[in-house]
C-alpha cells in the first residue's frame, strides 16, 4: 500500500519536502476490520494545524506516520458485520490508497442519490459546518443580511446558499479571484460578491452591503473580520468558523481593533467546532438532500488526480486553487 507521511513540521507555508509518499506493508485483517480501497480523499485547511505540534483540539499528526483525513473507499475484504465487499464507506484514513479500517469508525454511504465525493463535501463535514455555523451559532433569521468570506470554498459556498434558502434578505460573499466572484454570484446565487484583492475589505463590503450586515460567517479572519465587525447592525452575530488568513503565519496576527462596536450593536462573536454539533447531522442531511434535489443547493468540486498529487492538492487549497470542495481522486 502507498501512503503520504509527514516528514517535517512545516514552519510557515508547507512545502513538498515536508511530505513523502512511501510504500508500506499492510497488517493482516482482524475481526471488526475492513480492507478499503480509497476512491476519493479530502484535503482540508484544518490539516495545516495538525501538521504543527501546537496544542489544539485535534492531536498533531505524528512525524513519519501516514497523515489522517476523511476518505471514501470501496470495501475489498470484510471481517465486520454490516460491511460487504463492494460497499462504499466513509472513514478517517485518507492520505493512502489502501486502508485497514476499524468498522466502528466507518459508515456505509448510500450512493443512489449522490456521488461518493459528496460525503466529503456538501453532504459531509463541510456542509454540516456551514449549517451549524449559520443556524445554531449565527441564529440566522429570515430577513437577515449575511456576509460570508471564503465564499467560493467548500464551507463558504454552502453557507451562502443555505442563507438564501433559509430566508436571508441579502447574501454577500468575498473570494480571491474574479472567476470565483462570478461563480459565487452567477452559479451559487449570492446577491453580491467582491474580490478581496481589489482594495480595502471594509470599503468593498460597504459597497456590497450598504445597509450593514446581521450575520458574518468568517472563514478567513484578519482584515475581513475587522471589516465585518465594522459593518455589524444592531444585535449582529459574528460566527468564527475559520481563520485561514493566519494558518501559515509564524507570528500571532493582530486582532480586530474595533471590538467596542460590539457594545454599540449589542453584537456577539462566537467560535464553534463542527464536531461538537453532530446532533444536527441527520437534520442537515435530510434538508440538504432536498435542497440538492430541487436545485437550491449546488456544489462544485475541484479534483486533483492521484495520491502522488495529494500534497499538491493540499498546498493548492491553501493557495486558493479550488472552487468548491478540494478533493483527491485516487
Ligand atoms: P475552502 O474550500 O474554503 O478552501 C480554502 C480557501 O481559503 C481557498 O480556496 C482560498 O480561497 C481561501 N484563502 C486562503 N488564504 C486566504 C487568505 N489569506 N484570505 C482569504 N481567503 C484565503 O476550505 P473549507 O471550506 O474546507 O474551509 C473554510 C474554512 O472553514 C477554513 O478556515 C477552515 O479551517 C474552516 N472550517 C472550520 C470548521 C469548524 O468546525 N469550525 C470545520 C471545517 C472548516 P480564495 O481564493 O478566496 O482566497
Amino acid at each position: 500500500a502507498r501512503e503520504v507521511v509527514l516528514r517535517s513540521r512545516p514552519v510557515g507555508w508547507p512545502t513538498p519536502s515536508d511530505f513523502e509518499l512511501v510504500e508500506r506493508e499492510l497488517p493482516e485483517l482482524e475481526d471488526g476490520q475492513v480492507l478499503v480501497r480509497n476512491v476519493v480523499m479530502s484535503v482540508d485547511p484544518y490539516m495545516r494545524g495538525r501538521m504543527s505540534d501546537a496544542k489544539s483540539y485535534a492531536a498533531p499528526y505524528e512525524l513519519d506516520k501516514a497523515m489522517l483525513g476523511g476518505a471514501v473507499g470501496v470495501v475489498e475484504q470484510s471481517r465486520a458485520e454490516g460491511f460487504e465487499p463492494g460497499d462504499h464507506v466513509l472513514h478517517g484514513l485518507g492520505w493512502r490508497d489502501l486502508a485497514v479500517v476499524e468498522a466502528r469508525s466507518a459508515k456505509v454511504v448510500d450512493r443512489t442519490g449522490a456521488p461518493a465525493s459528496a460525503y466529503l463535501g456538501v453532504l459531509g463535514m463541510t456542509g454540516l459546518t456551514a449549517y451549524v455555523g449559520l443556524t445554531r451559532i449565527g441564529a440566522l433569521a429570515p430577513g437577515d443580511i449575511v456576509f460570508v468570506s471564503g465564499a467560493a470554498g467548500a464551507v463558504g459556498g454552502v453557507a451562502g446558499q443555505l442563507a438564501k434558502a433559509l430566508g436571508a434578505a441579502r447574501v454577500v460573499g468575498s473570494a480571491g479571484s474574479d472567476d470565483k466572484v462570478a461563480y459565487v454570484r452567477d452559479e451559487l446565487g449570492f446577491d453580491a460578491a467582491f474580490n478581496y484583492h481589489d482594495g480595502k475589505v471594509s470599503r468593498l463590503l460597504r459597497d456590497a452591503a450598504p445597509d450593514g450586515i446581521d450575520v458574518y460567517f468568517d472563514n478567513v479572519g484578519g482584515e475581513h473580520l475587522e471589516a465585518a465587525i465594522g459593518a455589524l447592525r444592531l444585535h449582529g452575530r459574528v460566527v468564527i468558523c475559520g481563520a485561514i488568513s493566519a494558518y501559515n503565519a509564524t507570528e500571532p496576527q493582530p486582532g480586530p481593533k474595533n471590538l467596542a462596536r460590539l457594545i454599540q450593536t449589542r453584537g456577539r462573536i462566537e467560535g464553534f467546532l463542527v464536531g461538537d454539533h453532530q446532533d444536527l447531522a441527520a437534520e442537515y442531511w435530510g434538508r440538504a438532500t432536498g435542497w440538492l434535489a430541487d436545485g437550491s443547493l449546488r456544489s462544485r468540486e475541484t479534483f486533483v488526480d492521484g495520491l502522488d498529487h495529494a500534497v499538491d492538492a493540499f498546498l493548492g487549497l491553501l493557495h486558493g486553487e479550488n472552487i468548491g470542495k478540494m478533493l483527491v481522486r485516487l
